[in-house]
């Protein structure tokens, strides 16, 4: 069954769209134009403007996002290996390879691109939109230009998110590198998987203190990625 849609391809790997993607886009929309500002255009007239402007922005973070599966492409193929595809899901994109390098410091640079390429995309939107935009009244106050500030915060966040030492996250992967110097892959993996496994369940601990429902689910999601993982590198 084909779930997903080629939309075309970029470093010679093909760019697919996931039947959730279609959820996606107008969900990411939807919290845009209900969300006050700066992290959002709920307060932007017309309506038709509001929700253009959070459609444009929901489609550049989701560039974005293939951007940061680009960087981890371009490194994985540098090293060797062959990417089948870039699929971008409803949480995010996916880049899936035949055989992911296992040389510790080439899994570290390979994970470490793609969280990279994210803080520096938040980094250059912010600093943008502080100093040249903020500061410019005839530029502040279209909404036009709260797109990039949305951008910036989201790609930090991103950034942020997947340095998290836990797999699937790309922090889970370079942690595994770390450990793989001493230690052989299977070994490093089970050391990494502890770690994310310790990780979720502090994470759901903060979740459940603050009354934050979304966070113990997202524990839960990392705490068997992890089991996952474990298991799958040991047979
Ligand atoms: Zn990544």
């Amino acid at each position: 069954m084909q779930s997903s849609l080629k939309i075309g391809s970029i470093m010679g790997i093909p760019i697919k769209l996931d039947t959730s993607f279609l959820l996606a886009l107008p969900i990411a929309a939807y919290f845009s134009a209900i969300n006050s500002q700066p992290f959002g255009f709920a307060e932007v007239e017309p309506p038709i403007v509001r929700y253009a402007l959070s459609a444009l922005s929901a489609i550049f973070l989701f560039a974005s996002v293939l951007l940061h599966e680009l960087a981890h492409s371009y490194f994985a193929k540098r090293y060797g290996a062959n990417i089948i595809s870039i699929t971008l899901f409803l949480f995010g994109g996916v880049a899936s390879m035949e055989e992911i390098p296992k040389k510790p410091g080439q899994e570290a640079k390979m994970a470490f691109a793609g969280p990279l390429t994210s803080l520096i995309i938040g980094f250059i939107c912010l600093f943008t939109y502080s100093y040249i935009i903020s500061p410019n009244p005839a530029l502040s106050q279209n909404s036009v230009y709260l797109v990039i500030w949305i951008l910036g915060s989201m790609n930090l966040m991103l950034g942020i998110f997947n340095l998290l030492p836990a797999f699937p996250m790309d922090g889970g992967r370079m942690l595994r590198s770390f450990f793989a110097r001493k230690m052989s892959y299977v070994k490093a993996t089970h050391s990494a998987a502890s770690v994310g496994k310790l990780v979720a369940i502090l994470m759901a601990i903060f979740g459940i203190y603050i009354g934050d429902l979304w966070l113990p689910l997202i524990a839960l999601y990392i705490y068997s990625s992890a089991s996952n993982e474990d298991r799958s590198t040991q047979t």
